[in-house]
C-alpha cells in the first residue's frame, strides 16, 4: 500500500466514531434505503438505522429457523421461487411468486407455514427481483 493510501486510511479512521467502520454497498442499495428512510420519517439517521437492520438479520433468521418453523429449511432460491425442506413431508416444497404474493404448491394456498416462512426470510427480496427461470 502506498504512503498516500496509508495517510488516506488514517484520515478515514480518524473521522469515524469509535466502534464504527466503513463498508461498501451498491449505490442503488443505499439510494433505495435512503429513499425509504426519508419516506417513513424515521427518527434515527440513515447509518444507525441501516446498522440496526443489519444487526437484526441473524437473530431474526435464527428465530424463524429455530422457533417459528423448526421443521423448515431454505434449500435454494431459483428464479421466482423458493425450495424448502420440510421434515414433515417427503419432497421439497416449492413456494412461488405469483403477482405480488406467494403461493405454496404443496398446500395450494397463499397462506400456510411455507408462504409465511418465505415471506419472513431475507431471501424474499431475491424472489421478487427474479422473473421465471
Ligand atoms: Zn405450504
Amino acid at each position: 500500500m502506498s504512503i498516500v493510501m496509508d495517510i488516506w486510511q488514517v484520515m478515514i479512521n480518524y473521522n469515524m466514531a469509535k466502534g464504527w467502520t466503513t463498508m461498501t454497498i451498491r449505490d442503488s442499495t443505499l439510494e433505495a434505503l435512503s429513499e425509504y428512510h426519508k419516506s417513513k420519517n424515521i427518527e434515527k439517521k440513515v447509518s444507525p438505522w441501516i446498522d440496526e437492520i443489519l444487526s437484526s438479520y441473524i437473530p431474526k433468521a435464527e428465530f424463524l429457523t429455530k422457533k417459528f418453523a423448526s421443521q423448515l429449511e431454505m434449500i435454494a432460491i431459483k428464479g421466482n421461487y423458493a425450495l424448502l425442506e420440510d421434515t414433515k413431508v417427503e419432497d421439497p416444497v416449492k413456494v412461488i411468486k405469483e403477482k405480488d404474493s406467494l403461493y405454496c404448491k404443496l398446500d395450494k394456498t397463499d397462506n400456510c407455514i411455507h408462504t409465511q416462512y418465505v415471506a419472513a426470510m431475507p431471501e424474499l427480496a431475491q424472489i421478487f427481483k427474479n422473473e421465471s427461470p
